[in-house]
């Protein structure tokens, strides 16, 4: 499986923000945005360049693009399916960047960062209503059961995530079963009810074009 092999520091790094893609690190003064918010490389601290129009949307792109951890021809194919659906395109990718499963297990507080999520579930750790599901983009719906598998429960790294879960990634509209290590997908989220900064309308421009 093809997959983003940058260093994940190095990538907030490009983008000038937080990304999240290293669990407790990032909330910790260790993060690399915290002590060196300067671009990459041996001239990112003087860089000061006029960015182009393209430019600012080429950057809002790869920033949800590496948040989410998706490649680019599947970042790609997620815009087309999009544009298909009725409604607001830009809606329409985040909600269904919002849906995959690796980031729902990540949202519930189950790993640490999508990262990780990803591989519990390539492992086989969780299930979707009632069936072992091992692909991280699987596209969840409203209604959707998610669970921890049994024989899974008492893996250290799922306590460790639980305890250690960082309040802000949690969203209402998941009903999250602590004890049980459940989850229902109440509905399918508004925009309003995605708590990721982005300027969705960037990145269709960049696509439209
Ligand atoms: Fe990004 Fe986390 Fe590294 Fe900070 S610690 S730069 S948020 S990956």
């Amino acid at each position: 499986m093809a997959r983003n092999t940058d260093p994940k520091c190095r990538q907030c790094r490009r983008e000038g923000v937080k990304l999240f893609l290293k669990g407790d690190r990032c909330l910790s003064l260790k993060c690399a945005i915290e002590r060196r918010n300067f671009p990459p490389g041996d001239h990112g601290m003087n860089m000061r360049r006029k960015v182009s129009n393209y430019g600012v949307q080429l950057r809002e792109k790869q920033k949800v693009r590496r948040m989410y951890g998706v490649l680019e021809r599947q970042f790609r194919g997620y815009y087309k399916k999009a544009a298909r659906q009725g409604g607001v395109t830009g809606e329409n990718l985040l909600r269904m960047l919002e849906l995959r499963l690796d980031n729902l297990v990540y949202r519930l507080g189950i790993a640490s960062s999508r990262s990780q999520a990803r591989q519990l579930i390539l492992h086989g750790h969780f299930a979707v209503n009632g069936r072992t599901v091992t692909i991280p983009s699987y596209q969840c719906k409203g209604g959707d059961k998610i669970e921890v598998r049994e024989k899974s429960k008492k893996l250290d790294v799922i306590k460790a995530a639980m305890e250690s879960r960082d309040p802000s990634v949690l969203v209402g509209w998941l009903n999250v079963d602590k004890e049980k290590l459940t989850a229902t997908v109440l509905s399918v989220p508004s925009r309003q009810e995605i708590p990721v900064p982005m300027n969705e309308q960037l990145i269709i421009e960049l696509y439209s074009k």
